[in-house]
């Protein structure tokens, strides 16, 4: 992806600023994140959009360092400019994966990784100029070569100096490459209520002589209990469909960790109220709903039939002896019914 097509895929103008590069980038990702929209395209569409930030970025940061670096010699204001300790700026931007459990608690990352950024002392060239003249052509910027037998001589552009006649060194630090590298570590608290596709900007200390802003954004996983739609925490789980008629108690995954809950049989659908994802980032937690389905293995085995048999004799003779059950009143009115 080259710089114009990074500004095409972004819907930007080169002339854009830095804040308009950051909003239009913040709108984009939170339109086509994978998890707020489900067009087919949105995964690779993404991609590209991160690809294209982060390539301008990188574009800007290193542009800006060159302009600061070439005219120093011919004006001499831009480089008194130039030499104010103001630390450059580089944005690295990184996506961060959360479960649920992670989103709707908040958490703290530690972040690690390796940025590479144009090296200051050689502006990216790879080379330093200094300020005796080139020695392979005297900083004449030309070196004469014999041409047809002796006869004739060429001046050809020296090729040590790029015919400008200064001599150059290797540059140390960056070892020639243009290039230095540099690790950083930071650790990041993600709010409780963070959303997949929000954009966090986090700006770092020094690493490098750099400033170092991190622009996170968030992705959260698939968790094995949880599903988190439109903010909506739920869990569906099965349950024992005995313990479910008994009203007993299970266990119920919560963000965090494992509850009680009594079941009800008349009720599949529970209302977990304020355990559920924060209605808003750093707000107070919505319900959690845990929807139960009540399983009965296919075929009890003898000693269970057994059990079943007691427990319907036991429970018809209570409903024959209570003259207001409606099971009662029913084979009451079965017995009487003449056919
Ligand atoms: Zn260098
Ligand atoms: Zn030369």
């Amino acid at each position: 992806m080259d710089i114009t097509e990074a500004y095409k895929e972004l819907g930007l103008d080169p002339s854009a600023d830095d804040a308009q590069l950051k909003s239009q980038w913040r709108r984009l990702v939170a339109r086509w994140h994978p998890d707020r929209n489900r067009a087919s395209e949105a995964p690779v569409r993404i991609q590209r959009i991160n690809k294209a930030y982060h390539h301008l970025c990188q574009h800007r940061s290193e542009s800006a360092l060159r302009q600061e670096d070439t005219p120093s010699r011919a004006n001499p204001a831009k480089a008194a400019h130039a030499a104010r300790p103001q630390a450059e700026k580089k944005v690295v931007v990184r996506e961060v994966q959360l479960t649920i459990d992670e989103a709707t608690l908040g958490c703290i990352r530690a972040l690690r990784g390796r940025f590479t950024y144009a090296c200051r002392p050689c502006a990216g060239k790879g080379q330093r100029l200094l300020a005796q003249s080139c020695k392979a052509c005297q900083g004449r910027g030309a070196i004469k070569r014999a041409a047809l037998f002796g006869w004739l001589w060429n001046e050809e552009a020296c090729e040590d100096c790029g015919g400008d006649g200064r001599q150059r060194e290797r540059c140390t630090p960056c070892e020639g490459t243009g290039q230095c590298s540099v690790k950083y570590q930071h650790s990041v608290r993600l709010p409780a209520g963070v959303r997949a596709g929000d954009v966090l900007t986090v700006s770092s200390t020094r690493h490098g002589g750099l400033d170092l802003c991190l622009d996170i954004y968030v992705v959260i996983e698939s968790h094995p209990f949880f599903v988190l739609q439109d903010g909506q925490l739920r869990c569906e789980m099965p349950v024992d469909g005995y313990a479910w008629t008994a009203n007993r108690w299970v266990d119920v995954p919560v963000p965090g960790g494992l509850q009680q809950l009594r079941l009800n049989r008349n009720a599949l659908v529970y209302r977990l109220r304020g355990q559920g994802f924060p209605v808003a980032p750093r707000g107070a937690r919505g319900d959690y709903l845990v929807t139960v389905v009540p399983t009965f293995p296919d075929t009890e085995d003898a000693a269970q039939q057994k059990l079943i048999d007691r427990l319907i004799d036991a429970s018809s003779k209570a409903a024959d002896a209570d003259p207001h059950s409606p099971l009662g009143q029913w084979r009451q009115r079965l017995k009487q019914a003449v056919f």
